[in-house]
């Protein structure tokens, strides 16, 4: 009896991780981290932030052929975003993806990288959000472009592709994170999109 029970519990718990873009086993590890990085460069925790897991359920959307870059997406928002993908593509509009996951490690690096080349931590969480907060690490969130721009810039909300995801990314779970004038305070950017699951 004791022994159905407990494959009934495994089960469980494989459907209820299966379903969980939070690795839960390295909750308490990631959190230590987070705080660690925190801790070395002097910074207070974001009281306004909310921690932000990786996703351990990738796929990869996109593989960019001439610097051999992969882009990951969590599997929910990576099925969502080619259906997006092939939706756009009917109506002629391509995107080039500037970025998708990104994992805490990597945040790390990019902010220490800036440090070393003698910026202040001030002036690069202007452009970066500190690691264990980007929502780039759930694997949900994709900046993107038109087809063969390979930067990221605020005019991007003058084009066609934008206008486009602005009338249609809604159906398909994507919305802007930092809209004009948003609530967060923080910069507006037209590019970044996440996706959000609707669990009904
Ligand atoms: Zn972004």
């Amino acid at each position: 009896m004791n022994y159905i029970f407990l494959i009934f519990f495994i089960f469980f718990l494989e459907i209820a991780d299966c379903h969980s873009t939070i690795c839960s086993i390295d909750t308490s590890i990631y959190k230590n981290n987070i705080k660690k990085f925190l801790s070395k460069h002097s910074i207070d925790e974001p009281y306004d932030r909310m921690i932000q897991f990786e996703s351990c359920n990738l796929e990869i959307v996109y593989i960019n052929q001439s610097t051999g870059r992969v882009f990951k997406l969590d599997s929910l928002a990576s099925n969502a975003f080619f259906k997006m993908k092939e939706a756009a593509m009917l109506d002629s509009v391509e995107f080039n993806i500037i970025s998708a996951y990104r994992s805490f490690n990597h945040q790390v690096k990019i902010i220490e990288r800036k440090l070393k080349s003698g910026k202040s931590m001030e002036s690069i969480l202007k452009e970066n959000t500190l690691p264990g907060y980007s929502q780039h690490h759930t694997g949900n969130a994709i900046d993107l472009s038109q087809k063969s721009v390979n930067y990221l810039s605020e005019s991007f909300d003058k084009t066609n592709e934008f206008k486009w995801l602005v009338n249609n990314a809604d159906k398909y779970g994507f919305y802007l994170t930092y809209p004009k004038n948003n609530q967060k305070g923080i910069m507006y950017e037209p590019w970044h999109w996440v996706y959000i699951h609707n669990v009904d």
